[in-house]
This record gives structure tokens, sequence and C-alpha cells, in this order.
């Protein structure tokens, strides 16, 4: 079996890395020169776009910016899932607001805005702590400005003022003081089988996500049961295959969706240690119609697992291997500012082993990227 997956990044690469062991090829598209390239290497393989497209059993996204006229491409196959709309509303806030409003499904208070004189009305309707995001082309806090108080209004206005709002509108939120971060992440096969993972519990520092422990702490039985509904809602609403990924802010016992990711996410890469079928093997079997796998931690009801990022640096220290339940992932790519390098899954028996695990594995990072990585092992050890 073949799967060709739009995007050439890690999330390809650990695609590959799963599907491998099940007999399942998967390439990956360089959509900045629509090459076809091996996930892992990166090197061209020797064939077209079209012939590609034409030898795989199905066609799959690991990023929601695909150019459309490639989405088109891939629509008119017949093989594509997720399908090209669900991609879309993934891509551009606007779509992605209007389907939860069309699903009636709870989310923060917004407006679009296409014209800055419009913020005035924001800040009448929402009050004046918002948060404004671009409808297309953020990710990781990228294209997001914030308003703290209405006497700032006037300089954001400079500050927007080159944008073509017709062309990508603004998203304007109000702040909200909520009491954590999580996701849920799933997948639907094309049969319509449903499977969810535990919900996950997400620490962001500057706009990206840092750490996600999975099971979030301190979720009972109904609020997985809202997130379960959530869920349901959207993939049956959109015809959804896949693995789906949806933020969520926690605000009491209230779960509000934040954005969806078409995709395999990074909040579900504990999977890949923790839980007894990985996201990314789910997302292929639902993409070609396989049974699901167990969505379940692995070692029992009490066993639970983190993720930590490494974020523009490559200083860690591998002697962290010699920690007992670290795994390591790394992604191969040049160092930058701010950008993914690589990840750490760690298990653990219960959160308090697991926050005594994450302390010693912060003994192997560099001190400077994870200022908040010995605080959150603090917590689970509490
Ligand atoms: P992206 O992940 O694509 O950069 P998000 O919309 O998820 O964009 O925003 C990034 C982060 O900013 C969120 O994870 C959250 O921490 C914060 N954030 C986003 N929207 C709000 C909001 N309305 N109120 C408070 N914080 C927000
Ligand atoms: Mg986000």
């Amino acid at each position: 079996m073949q799967v060709l997956v739009y995007g050439a990044g890690q999330l390809a690469q650990m695609m590959y890395l799963d599907g491998a062991a099940l007999g399942i090829d998967v390439q990956a598209v360089d959509v900045s020169n629509n090459t076809v390239v091996h996930p892992v290497s990166k090197q061209p393989l020797d064939c077209s776009l079209e012939q590609a497209i034409e030898r795989a059993d199905v066609l799959t996204v690991e990023f929601e910016h695909v150019p459309e006229a490639l989405l088109e491409t891939a629509e008119q196959s017949g093989k594509l899932h997720p399908n090209k709309d669900a991609i879309l509303v993934g891509a551009d806030r606007v779509r992605e607001k209007a389907l939860l409003e069309r699903l009636n499904i709870p989310n923060c208070a917004h407006r679009i805005v296409t014209d800055l004189t419009q913020l005035d009305e924001c800040v009448e309707a929402l009050g004046e702590r918002l948060i404004i995001k671009a409808s297309r082309d953020g990710y990781d806090g990228y294209g997001q400005w914030r308003l703290s108080q209405k006497a700032d209004l006037p300089a954001l206005k400079k500050q927007l003022k080159g944008l073509d709002l017709v062309r990508v509108p603004l998203v304007v939120e109000q702040m909200l003081k909520f009491d954590r971060e999580v996701s849920l992440i799933g997948a639907r096969n094309v049969s319509g089988d449903i499977k969810v993972y535990p919900l996950a519990e997400n620490l962001h520092y500057q706009g990206q996500l840092h750490v996600s422990v999975a099971p979030a702490t301190n979720s009972d039985d109904a609020l997985t049961a809202k997130a379960l509904e959530i869920f349901s809602k959207l993939v049956e609403g959109m015809d959804y295959v896949g693995v789906l990924a949806v933020e969520l802010f926690q605000c009491g016992d209230t779960l509000l969706v934040n954005e969806l990711a078409p995709r395999v996410h990074n909040s579900g890469h504990w999977t890949q240690a923790g839980a007894d079928t990985s996201q990314f093997e789910n997302h292929l079997r639902a993409v070609l119609d396989l049974p699901l796998g167990d969505t379940t931690n692995i070692g029992g009801d009490a066993a639970v697992s983190a993720m930590v990022n490494i974020i523009g640096c490559d200083d860690h220290d591998l002697a962290l291997l010699g920690l007992p339940g670290v795994h390591f992932n790394w992604y191969g790519k040049t160092v930058r500012n701010k950008r993914k390098m690589g990840h750490i899954n760690v298990t653990a028996s219960g959160y308090k082993a697991l926050g005594s695990k994450l302390e010693q594995l912060s003994g192997y990072l560099s001190a400077d990227h994870f200022p908040e990585l010995v605080d959150e092992a603090a917590r689970l050890q509490k």
C-alpha cells in the first residue's frame, strides 16, 4: 500500500516510520517545488507528482497550508483524506469559525474584521483585551497581535496598516482567562469508526507548545465526555477521515474550541511511546480504512505520558537516553530560532513518577529553553 503525504516535514517522517512496520510505503511531496521526496532523507524520488498521485492508494496531508490548487488536483483524484474542505477549515480561521458556529460548538467570542475601522466595534463588543489573528498562514503564535487596553488601539492600527484584510481578514477574539489548554486527538476511518486518545494537557510558552501531559491531570469522565461529543460533531459534520486534533480552552467545566488541525498534531506525539497505537499509525489506518488501533495508555489505568519539545537548539545531552521510560525523536533539521527540532517522550506509572522523570530530564536540556519544564515537573509531583 502506498500513501502520498503533502508536506515533507517531521510529521510525514513519523508517518513513514510507523507505516514501514505495516508494509505501508509513505512518500512525501515537498510543496515548495512539487517534487516527490523520501520523507526521511528528503531526497527526490524518481517520479513526477502526477505519477505519484496515480500510484498512491491514498493522498493525505501533514500540514494544512497546502496551496489550494494542489489540494484541488488531489481531491479530483478521489483519493484525498481528509477531504479538501476539511483541510481548508484548518487553514483558514474564518472558515473554522463558520464551521464551529454552524455545528453549534462552543468557541471564543469573536468578530471577523475586513477593515481596520471595525476594530473599534470589536473593542465595544468584546472588551479591550483582545487577541487578533491573521485568518490564514499563521502558526505557533505567528500572525498574531494582542491588545491589552483601549488606549493602545491607534498604535495597533498603525502596525496592522499594510495588511490586505479583504484578501486575508483578521479574526479578533476576546482574550480569555482560561484555566488551562487541552487537546483532543482522535481518528475516524473511512467506514466511520471513531477512536479518541485521552485528553492531553498542553503547556504553551510564547505562543508555542512546549510540554504535553496525557491523560490531562484532573480530567473526569464528564470532561472527557464533553470533548468526545465535540470531536464526534466535528468529524461527522465535516465527513472527516484521518486524525483530527482539536485544541480546547478549559474554563471551569466548559470546553471552548480554540482551533482545529486536520492532521496529526504535536500534542499527540506522546502516543508514540505512551499509547497502544500511535497517532501516526492510526492516521494511516484511518485513511486506508483499516481497523483503528487502541488509543489507551500502555501500562494500565495509572499510566501517564509526557512530551517535551526541543525548540530552537540542539545542545541537549544524549546521556538522557539513560533515563528509563525516556524516548528521543530527532527531525534532522537545521537549527533556527523557535524551530521545532525534535521531541522527547516520557512514560511513567503515575503523575508523581512522571514529574520526577521530567525533573531529571531537565538536567540534560538547556535550561534557557525550558524555563517552565521544572515548574511542570514540580506541579506533577505535588
Ligand atoms: P497557533 O497555534 O496557530 O499559533 P492559536 O490560535 O492556537 O494559534 O494561538 C496560540 C496560543 O495563543 C494558544 O495556544 C493560546 O495559548 C493563546 N491564545 C490563542 N487565542 C487565545 C484567546 N482567545 N485568549 C487567550 N489566549 C489565547
Ligand atoms: Mg494552536
